[in-house]
């Protein structure tokens, strides 16, 4: 790990500790819980997989079965629930055509062709995709989301217009290749960017102030 990065982690682990991830019972919760991960919080997705466990809903085809409006409101609890059931509704028939129903099949791929087959699915951007590469089929890939973006372009570690890939390359080539280090260091950084690095930066109280250039955030085309 590089310096920089080495520093960013230790603080943020000093003060956030261990994270939390989801209690998922198998390869298909794991699934389901990376895409309705995005802007949620691991209890919210929590919540809608038992909601979805309690109606039964617990394999491809049983979910293939419901409207969009009907699965929305099984997951209603993280949030964007239209968006995510089309999202999860567009995923099943990639899994039901190129793989049969076999979540296993899916995601026992190499990772660079899972990336690749999804972000073919409508609705699934590199992001998603990502968070189902690293939580469901357990590969190390970094999630960048826009938290990570901020964060490291306001330290001056990464332009501004840096885009998806040239972030993830930045943060891959600084970092062992490790599944729980890669989850622990993206959940930290977007708790970072919940509670401080929003819109407008609250850095004062926050963990990552003391490693400012000048103590002040970057701004672009400043
Ligand atoms: S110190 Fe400021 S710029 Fe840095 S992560 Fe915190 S809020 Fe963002």
């Amino acid at each position: 790990m590089s310096t920089t990065l080495s520093q960013v982690y230790d603080r943020l682990r000093r003060v956030y500790g261990e994270q939390r991830m989801v209690a998922a019972a198998s390869a298909w919760e794991r699934l389901v819980g990376a895409i309705l991960l995005q802007h949620a919080s691991w209890s919210a997705v929590e919540n809608a997989l038992t909601n979805l466990r309690e109606s039964g809903i617990d394999e491809p085809r049983a979910m293939r079965s419901l409207a969009v409006d009907e699965l929305a409101e099984l997951i209603q609890p993280t949030g964007h629930g239209q968006t995510k059931a089309k999202r999860l509704l567009n995923l099943l028939k990639l899994l039901h055509k190129q793989h049969d129903d076999s979540v296993e099949s899916l995601l026992s791929q190499d990772r660079h062709a899972l990336r690749e087959q999804l972000m073919g699915v409508n609705g699934i951007s590199a992001e998603v995709a990502d968070t189902i590469v690293l939580y469901a089929a357990e590969l190390p890939v970094f999630v960048v989301n826009l938290a990570t973006h901020r964060i490291l372009a306001r330290h001056g570690w990464i332009d501004f217009e840096a885009d998806y890939e040239t972030i993830q390359d930045h943060l891959q080539g600084s970092l062992q290749r490790d599944v729980p280090l890669y989850a622990q260091f993206h959940e930290m950084l977007t708790q970072v960017g919940d509670e401080f690095c929003r819109k407008t930066p609250k850095c004062d109280g926050c963990p990552l102030q003391p490693l400012l250039r000048n103590g002040q955030p970057l701004e672009p085309y400043g």
